[in-house]
C-alpha cells in the first residue's frame, strides 16, 4: 500500500467477501443487477438507485446534462444539417474527440497520472501497466488505448451522430417534442439505457465467437487491467458494432437530446466504467460513483458478464458472474469447454 492509501479510507466492510484474495477492493457480493429486476420489488431500494444514478450527481446524470447542453445550446439540430457540409460535420467530430479527451484523459490523470487516491476503492491489486510492453501499439497501454479510442472509437460514434443528425434534420427520423409527449420524453432516457444493455449483450456475445475474438475483440481484451482509455479502445469493426446501438433512433421516435445521451452513455460511460475504480474519492468523501465491477469481472475472466448490470441478460442466459469463487470456477470450466470445442472443430477440418 502507498502512503496515500491510509488516509480517508472508506468504512471497512466487516467481511471482505470471498474474492478478497483476487481483488484489492470490491463492492458487496453477490453483485446485483439494477433493483427493478429484484423480485419482490423493494420500493425503497429502487428509489435510492434512481436517485443515485439518474438524479443525483453521477456519471449518468452528467451525460444527461451534457446531452441537453449540446442539443439545445452548443449544436442543436437545424435545417442546415439536412445536407452534408464540412462545417457542421467537423464540429460533431471535434466535439466528440474533445469530450473523450476531457473525460478519459481527466480520469486517467486523476487515477494513474497524479495517483490522486492511491489504491483507495481500486479493484485490481496490480498496478496499472505503465511499463513498456510489446503487446501494445507504440509499446505502452495508454498510448495504444488513446490511439484506438480516438481513431476508431470516437470516430465511429461521430459517424452515427452525423447520420442521425441528417435523419432528424431531413425529417426522415421523427423528432419527439417534450410538449407533445412529456412522459415518453422522460421515460425514453432509461429505455435507451435498457436498449444499450441489450444491444451490448448481443454484439458482445458475437465478438466472443473464436474467429471474431481473435481478429477483432482481442484488441480490447489486451487490457486485462483496464484504465479509462481502455473503454473505447476497439478494433474498427468492434467500434462500428458497439456504437451502432444509436441506429435504433432511426425507427424509434426521439429528440436529438436522447440521441446525444445515448452517444455519451456509450462513449463517456465506457471511460468511467473501465477506470478500474469503484468511485472517485475527493475531499474525504465519495465524489463520483463510477463502479463497474460487473465489467471488470469480464476483463478478468472473459467468458462471463457480456452485458452490464442494467439488465440481467447474463443471468437469463447462464453467463452471469456474481463475483463469487463458485462463479469463477464455473466461468473457467466454460472457457475450457469453449477452447476444447474450438480445438475439436479445427481437427475435423
Ligand atoms: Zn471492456
Ligand atoms: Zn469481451
Amino acid at each position: 500500500m502507498t502512503a496515500t492509501d491510509t488516509r480517508n479510507e472508506p468504512p471497512k466492510k466487516p467481511d471482505p467477501g470471498p474474492m478478497s484474495r483476487e481483488w484489492y477492493w470490491h463492492p458487496d457480493l453477490p453483485l446485483k443487477f439494477a433493483p427493478y429486476w429484484q423480485w419482490p420489488l423493494e420500493p425503497a431500494a429502487l428509489a435510492k438507485w434512481v436517485w443515485q444514478n439518474w438524479l443525483q450527481f453521477s456519471d449518468r446524470s452528467m451525460y444527461v446534462a451534457l446531452a441537453f447542453v449540446v442539443a439545445f445550446w452548443l449544436q442543436p439540430v437545424g435545417s442546415e444539417q439536412a445536407t452534408l457540409a464540412f462545417h457542421w460535420v467537423s464540429w460533431v467530430f471535434i466535439r466528440n474527440w474533445v469530450f473523450l479527451l476531457i473525460v478519459a484523459g481527466g480520469l486517467h490523470h486523476w487515477f494513474y497520472g497524479i495517483d490522486a487516491q492511491g489504491k483507495l476503492l481500486k479493484y485490481d491489486p496490480r498496478p496499472y501497466m505503465k511499463r513498456k510492453n510489446a503487446l501494445y501499439k507504440f509499446g505502452y497501454q495508454t498510448w495504444d488505448n488513446i490511439y484506438y479510442s480516438m481513431v476508431f472509437g470516437a470516430t465511429s460514434l461521430s459517424v452515427f451522430e452525423v447520420i442521425l443528425r441528417l435523419a432528424f434534420a431531413s425529417e426522415f427520423a421523427r423528432t419527439l417534442s417534450f410538449t407533445a409527449h412529456p412522459v415518453w420524453f422522460v421515460v425514453l432516457f432509461p429505455v435507451l439505457a435498457l436498449w444499450q444493455s441489450f444491444h451490448f449483450y448481443v454484439v458482445h456475445l458475437f465478438l466472443h465467437q473464436p474467429f471474431i475474438y481473435k481478429h477483432v475483440h482481442a484488441v480490447h481484451h489486451r487490457n486485462v487491467n483496464p484504465g479509462p482509455w481502455s473503454g473505447m479502445a476497439m478494433h474498427p469493426v468492434e467500434a462500428l458494432g458497439y456504437t451502432s446501438a444509436m441506429l435504433v433512433l432511426l425507427i424509434l421516435p426521439a429528440h436529438p437530446v436522447h440521441m446525444l445521451f445515448l452517444a455519451y452513455w456509450l462513449m463517456l460511460g465506457a471511460a468511467s466504467s473501465h477506470s478500474g475504480y469503484e468511485a472517485l474519492w475527493a475531499k474525504d468523501r465519495q465524489a463520483l460513483l463510477l463502479g463497474a465491477f460487473f465489467h471488470q469481472l469480464h476483463h478478468r475472466y472473459y467468458e462471463c458478464n457480456y452485458g452490464n448490470a442494467e439488465m440481467p441478460w447474463d443471468k437469463w442466459f447462464g453467463t452471469y458472474h456474481d463475483g463469487s469463487e463458485a462463479a469463477t470456477r464455473i466461468t473457467r470450466d466454460r472457457k475450457r469447454q469453449m477452447h476444447a470445442q474450438g480445438q475439436a472443430r479445427k481437427s475435423k477440418q
